[in-house]
């Protein structure tokens, strides 16, 4: 508002008022120097008058001079009574601006009185959140303000009507007239001591958007964006509090670390929409399998947390969520109207008291790690010599990498029994691993490992050539034996590898052996990882004459139906099935089952783990063609193979012999 040119009423601006302020001055304190002036002139007439006796001059002076003092005075009333009447104008301008600042602030201005009834409210009410001024006047605050924040917004009111306070702020939530509850901010002054407002003044801000805004960025800053799960940062932190509360309490803390399984097959093979919709179906489980105290988090990829607080010692709660878990994500996931498969490996970590929540996390880490190593879609509990575990699985690893440069490796033979004769038909290839510190270690501990690094598949090609080698040898130096068959064990990784095919091929023309000398045994779990394909590689498997046979049958599938897809020759019954075969007609139900469905697919059936007579006799009862097992013999080195051959070996007629030789030499020999 800036003075109007020419304005003759009080000045508005501040300069204006300054210089009026200062007219003012010079009216209550004339300048004297004029009228000191004046009065000597009139003086020196009145004097002059005297002396030469005109004392009508002289009256006529006096006269003037009194007539001059009186108008002097009168001039000096009207500036004054001017000076009172533009401050009086002054005064309500200043009302008047104030009235309409605070008639459209968009701030709600609230006169308090010492407790909490509301005297006063601004008309900005109606706009900002709909209460009619006069509504609302007279009622007390609380009764617009959320039940959970009345506590807050007296204390507030309290500390803001104390005589020492200066202007306090705080934040509550208020009923607009929908009945909605919008966030405000609240600055408190006390005027109670003032006269013209004698109260609390509270000047209050919708803040609903600013915090909505606030609230979605923090909510970013600690949630997974896809899944809306806690992140890595406010899991961790939840885990440090945890742990603090559990020291209180004496409680447990127990952190569960999970990996979806197969998710990386999904995700490539479907495209990142399924991967990202598995992910999201896998929080949803994650969450229904929790309370509501728990925090589930996704830590980044497949991996997702649980913190589970409250705990027993025993870890049994947090070995039933787990499982709970495992159950949840066992179930099929739909994705583009197809299902897929992802089961979960979990780590649990139970605090002991004195660790440290990365230490917490690190713990149900390696404990899910080696679910996965142990097999995948497990739970494992973490105990301490799981750091030693993986240290030791990493040393191995090193060396392992140098176990056939360095031949290390060795070949054990196992002898394959006709149980109707007891003479060997088959050798069966059991690789050892002679560590130069550890000693011998048996495929177990390392095939594994061998497999998840992708050595396997040049271990596999070394034990190929050199089981060729082996056969091949014995069949020559025993012409009078029928050739025995070579069993070969490939793993997963090895039929996934592009090389098999030439590999297989290239061992048996290095070591000159019958192709059909040759069985190449894979589990059932190998088989239908991947079956599709699968199915292609055995057919190309076939095709150079190879025999195929499925290892430990029965323990990988429940369902028979694939049998017929795959082109396999031989049905080895795993030795669980054996074990107790001999407990009765009940104990040998199963085994004689998966006899009878062996033979009835036209497969020769070979049982496993034979380890004494009465188990070879049920056995033999039952139709099964061949066995293998402690009973007949332990695997056997090399050099002991001949020896064994040569008591147990099947003889051969003059017809037979000529079958031994490789098919290039019956080739030439015709
Ligand atoms: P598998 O192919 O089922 O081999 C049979 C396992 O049963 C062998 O264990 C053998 O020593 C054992 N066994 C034989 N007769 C009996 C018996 O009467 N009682 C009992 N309790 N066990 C018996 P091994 O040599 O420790 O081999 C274990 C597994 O390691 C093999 O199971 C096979 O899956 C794998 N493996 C061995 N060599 C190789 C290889 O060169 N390549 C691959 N990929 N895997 C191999
Ligand atoms: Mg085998
Ligand atoms: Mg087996």
């Amino acid at each position: 508002m800036n003075a109007t040119p020419g304005h003759t009423g009080a000045p508005r601006t501040s300069v204006g008022r300054s210089r009026w302020r200062t007219a003012l001055r010079a009216v209550r304190r004339p300048s004297v120097l004029p009228r000191v002036a004046v009065s000597l002139g009139f003086a020196v007439l009145l004097q002059q008058a005297i002396a030469s006796h005109a004392w009508n001059l002289a009256l006529i002076t006096f006269g003037t001079f009194l007539l001059s003092v009186m108008n002097l005075l009168r001039q000096q009333v009207l500036t004054r009574e001017g000076a009172r009447l533009n401050s009086i104008r002054v005064k309500a301008d200043n009302e008047t601006r104030f009235r309409t600042l605070v008639q459209y602030s968009t701030d709600l201005i609230t006169i308090i009185d010492g407790a909490d009834t509301i005297r006063y409210v601004s008309p900005a009410i109606s706009r900002v959140f709909g209460h009619e001024p006069l509504d609302v006047e007279g009622r007390a605050l609380r009764e617009f303000v959320h039940p959970d924040d009345v506590v807050p917004m007296l204390g507030f009111l309290t500390e803001a009507a104390k005589p020492s306070s200066r202007a306090t702020t705080s934040q509550w939530r208020l009923r607009n007239a929908g009945g909605s509850w919008c966030r405000v901010e609240n600055v408190a002054v006390n005027l109670l001591g003032d006269e013209s407002v004698c109260g609390v003044v509270i000047t209050t801000r919708d803040v609903t958007h600013r915090v909505a805004l606030e609230e979605q960025l923090l909510h970013r800053a600690f949630h997974d964006e896809l899944t809306g799960l806690a992140n890595r940062a406010l899991f961790t932190n939840r885990v440090e509090q945890a742990l603090l509360r559990a020291s209180r309490d004496a409680h447990r803390t127990a952190v569960l670390f999970l990996d979806l399984d197969d998710f990386k097959e999904i995700n490539d093979s479907l495209g990142h929409a399924a991967g990202d919709s598995l992910l999201m179906q896998g929080a949803d489980r994650l969450r229904a399998c929790l309370r509501a105290g728990d925090t589930a988090a996704r830590l980044g990829g497949d991996e997702f947390a649980v913190l589970l607080e409250g705990c027993e010692d025993s870890g049994e709660e947090a070995m039933q969520v787990a499982e709970r878990i495992a159950n949840a994500f066992a179930r099929p996931f739909e994705l583009d109207e197809r299902e897929a498969f992802s089961t979960a490996s979990i780590g649990i970590a139970i605090s002991s008291g004195s660790e440290a929540g990365e230490d917490l996390l690190r713990n149900a880490d390696l404990a899910m790690y080696l679910a996965k190593k142990r097999g995948k879609a497990r739970v494992e509990r973490f105990a301490s010599h799981m750091h030693e575990e993986v240290v030791e699985r990493l040393d191995l690893l090193a060396d392992l990498r140098y176990a056939i440069e360095r031949d290390e490796l060795q070949l054990e033979y196992q002898p394959i029994v006709d149980l109707e004769t007891r003479t060997v038909s088959g050798l069966e290839t059991l690789v050892r691993w002679d560590h130069p510190r550890r000693g011998r270690i048996a495929p177990a501990d390392f095939i594994p490992i061998a497999e998840q690094s992708g050595l396997i598949v040049a271990i596999g090609r070394w034990v190929l050539l050199h089981a060729c080698a082996h056969a091949r040898h014995w069949s020559r130096s025993l012409p009078e034996l029928l050739p025995v068959t070579v069993t070969v064990n490939l793993s997963a990784r090895q039929l996934g590898d592009e090389h098999l095919l030439d590999d297989v091929a290239n061992a048996l023309r290095v070591a000159g052996l019958r192709r059909d000398q040759l069985v190449l045994e894979l589990t059932e779990s190998t088989l239908l990882a991947n079956s599709e394909e699968t199915v292609g590689i055995l057919t190309s498997l076939k095709a150079l004459g190879v025999r195929l046979a499925i290892d430990d049958f029965g323990t990988g599938y429940s369902s028979l139906s694939y049998l017929h897809r795959f082109p396999v020759d031989v049905l080895k019954i795993d030795k669980s099935f054996v074990a107790g075969v001999h407990g009765g007609p009940g104990a040998s139900a199963l085994a004689s089952a998966v006899v009878a469905l062996g033979n009835s697919l036209g497969l020769r059936t070979v049982a496993e783990g034979i380890e004494s007579e009465a188990q070879f006799e049920v056995l033999h009862a039952l139709g099964c063609k061949f066995g293998q097992g402690y009973l007949f013999s332990h695997p056997l080195p090399p050099g002991d193979v001949m020896a064994y051959l040569t008591l147990h070996g099947q003889r051969a007629s003059v017809s037979d012999a000529r079958s031994q030789l490789t098919p290039l030499q019956q080739d030439d020999a015709m």
